[in-house]
């Protein structure tokens, strides 16, 4: 069994990203910069926009983030979006989600603006994207694409098992993974709460993706003998340790490891990753705007 470094590759394609923008800086150019809005303090994703603000200080982008409160209304919210598409010195920008639930996130998602989606919600990256003609990639599926190919994992031809259809990992890494690319050409089956046979269907897998978000749900009797599991889901879990706690995905890893060819660990798997794709998308949309 292999782990899947993704700390290690996120760390090489930061670094390919920072000499990218030394490049720009020497040109006398401004570094990219993201931005994100935060409505409400829910801890993961201020969790997440932390990691987010480190990362771009990391590569030499500039970053900012908008905070507004649980209360904002969707009026405000708006506007802020109008005027990040407007400021010429933001390329990219995130809107951190779950929004609060009297914000109607489709309306918001559809107001931004698609140059500058640097996450690939916006329906026009999302028809682009499947249809496989330039654009953004989406965060997650882009990173879990990168893990594949940089540690030299063959997909073309293999059973690839996707487990959840949301539209920021489930859907679009089938999608990507089915793609008639040598780095995809999988066969690729997306399983669904409503899926029959989960069990038999995961254990036929070449490529099992868990995008579940239940802790440990994905068991060893799931797993073929010698299958490339990634692990995409992330839950804190209370335990009798110092910090109180650890961080589990959605595959019972102690179990499931000792028969895969290769597999992500959690954390350090596919979290390093997704951020980086982020970093990877702000670089090209600010390239875009230079024609760098
Ligand atoms: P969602 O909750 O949006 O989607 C979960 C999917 O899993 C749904 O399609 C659901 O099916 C399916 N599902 C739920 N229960 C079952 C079941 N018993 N059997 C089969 N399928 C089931 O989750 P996300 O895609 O947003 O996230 C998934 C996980 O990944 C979470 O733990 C999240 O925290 C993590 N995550 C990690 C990231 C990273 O960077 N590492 C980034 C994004 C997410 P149905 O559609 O039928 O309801």
């Amino acid at each position: 069994m292999q782990l899947i470094d993704g700390k290690t590759i996120a760390a090489t394609v930061k670094s390919e990203i920072a000499n990218e923008v030394k490049k720009m800086i020497d040109a006398d150019q401004n570094p990219p910069h993201l931005a994100a809005i935060l409505v409400g303090n829910d801890p993961a994703s201020e969790t997440y926009i932390a990691s987010k603000e480190r990362a771009c200080k990391e590569v030499g982008f500039t970053s900012s983030v908008y905070r507004m409160s649980e209360n904002t209304s969707e009026e405000e919210l708006l506007k802020t979006i109008e005027f990040l598409s407007n400021d010429e010195d933001v390329n990219g920008y995130i809107i951190q989600l779950p929004l609060p639930k009297h914000i109607d996130t489709n309306a918001i998602i559809a107001a931004m603006d698609p140059k500058k989606d640097v996450d690939c919600f916006h329906p026009e990256n999302v028809g682009r994207m499947a249809m496989d003609m330039p654009c953004f990639l989406p965060a997650t599926p882009a990173g879990i694409m990168m893990l594949l190919e940089r540690s030299n994992i063959e997909t073309e031809g293999k059973n690839c098992v996707v487990v959840g259809r949301s539209n920021i990992v489930g859907t679009p890494i089938s999608i990507l993974l089915s793609r008639n690319s040598k780095k995809a050409n999988c066969t690729v089956t997306l399983c669904h709460s409503r899926t029959k046979n989960l069990k038999e269907v995961c254990a036929s897998a070449d490529i099992l993706v868990a995008a579940i978000g239940k802790p440990e749900f994905i068991t060893a009797d799931m797993v073929k003998e010698g299958a490339v599991v990634i692990d995409v889901g992330i839950h804190r879990m209370e335990d009798n340790s110092e910090k109180g706690y650890k961080i589990v995905g959605d595959v019972k890893f102690d179990e499931a490891a000792p028969k895969c060819s290769f597999i992500t660990p959690v954390p350090g798997g596919v979290g390093p990753t997704t951020i980086v794709s982020l970093l990877s998308n702000t670089l090209k949309a600010r390239k875009n705007q230079l024609n760098f």
